[in-house]
């Protein structure tokens, strides 16, 4: 072999190497990012040699942003909140299938998106806050959701605006029980129970409820433990302690659960290493780091939420309704609040 054909050899080796090693990582564009994600992704990498890049930004923006790239999308998964976001994201055409046992085992069907392009990361309830000085025992009693739109609770209820995802989903999961028909009345009892026009994010129902202006809100499981952590400042701390968490419907269906997600990106040119970013986003050790930074509920039993959300229970009923039910019927649900005058 002649010196030249050796050095041929060689440099096309280095060739091959370095191009595999720049094709050893995995892009990421997440709704959701903390601080302390770096730690976690550096983790993966030390575990997996996949380096990886991380996109952040809101939800909205970067599915956008995902549309425009399209089919020279660098983006390999999409993290974002809400199973109704993760369906319009796979209603755009945007996700492929994943295929891993590992996410099959953890992930339950009713937290997966149709044909698995789409999985739960971690949970959170959409529960209720009173105020123990004004609501009784008896009135909660067995409390639902569909509850609360009778007489009884006149002029005591905020809820955020209908064009909240949150509530959308809520509606929808009621749709996918009971029909248009029965939720549009539903929604009519909500609008004339309210106790003020609905306004601020999931953190202003619950201060409402800690100020004395309703009885009783519904918001997101985390913010309680959000606002407890006093991240939020004194106020919302001080506020947090006056009302108390409740699950409703654990005599019936149980409480509405939605996820945060990833879906796999069907234009992603690392889509193997996508699929082992999202079994190692399911391992106890970043199930921990998730539910420690976002107060969610975990996918795993052997993981349990940050201690600030813990203490108010882990083991309620939780709704079965499959959360690609809160997409398919999203339409139905928009329609039927904005008739209500939600
Ligand atoms: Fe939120």
């Amino acid at each position: 072999m002649s010196i030249i054909t050796k050095s041929i050899q060689i440099c096309l080796a280095i060739f091959i190497f370095s191009a595999s090693s720049l094709a050893n990582e995995v892009n990421l564009y997440s709704g959701r990012h903390y601080d302390s994600d770096e730690k976690l992704y550096a983790k993966f990498t030390e575990q997996t040699g996949i380096k990886v890049n991380v996109i952040s930004g809101k939800g909205k923006a970067l599915m956008q942003q995902i549309i425009t790239e399209g089919a020279s999308s660098p983006a390999d998964l999409f993290i974002t909140v809400d199973a109704g976001n993760l369906w319009k994201a796979q209603k755009e055409g945007l996700f492929h299938t994943i295929t891993s046992s590992a996410v099959d085992n953890i992930v339950p069907a009713n937290l997966r998106g149709p044909n698995n392009e789409w999985v739960a990361l971690a949970k959170r309830a959409r529960i209720m806050y009173y105020n123990p000085r004004t609501v009784s025992e008896a009135e909660l009693e067995g409390l639902t959701y569909e509850d609360l739109a009778k007489p009884e609770w006149n002029g005591r209820v905020v809820i955020r605006k209908s064009s909240n995802m949150y509530n959308q989903s809520l509606v929808s999961s009621l749709v996918a029980n009971h029909g248009v028909e029965a939720t549009e009345a539903w929604a009519n009892g909500i609008v004339a129970n309210m106790a003020r026009k609905p306004e601020g994010n999931d953190r202003a129902q619950i201060m409402a409820v800690a100020n004395g202006e309703a009885d009783i809100a519904v918001a997101n499981s985390y913010y309680i433990a959000l606002m407890l952590s006093g991240k939020k400042g004194d106020e919302q701390q001080v506020a947090a302690n006056k009302v108390v968490p409740y699950f409703p419907g654990q005599d019936g269906r149980g409480t509405h659960i939605n996820i945060s997600g990833v879906g796999l990106l069907k234009n992603g040119p690392n889509k193997g290493n996508g699929v082992k970013l999202i079994e190692f986003l399911l391992s106890e050790e970043a199930q921990n780091h998730i539910v420690n930074n976002s107060f969610e509920y975990p996918l795993l039993d052997s993981v349990s939420p940050h201690p600030l959300i813990a203490q108010f229970g882990t083991d309620f009923k939780q709704d079965q309704t499959p959360v690609s039910a809160y997409g398919e019927f999203n339409p139905d649900a928009v329609k039927l609040m904005e008739r209500a005058g939600w």
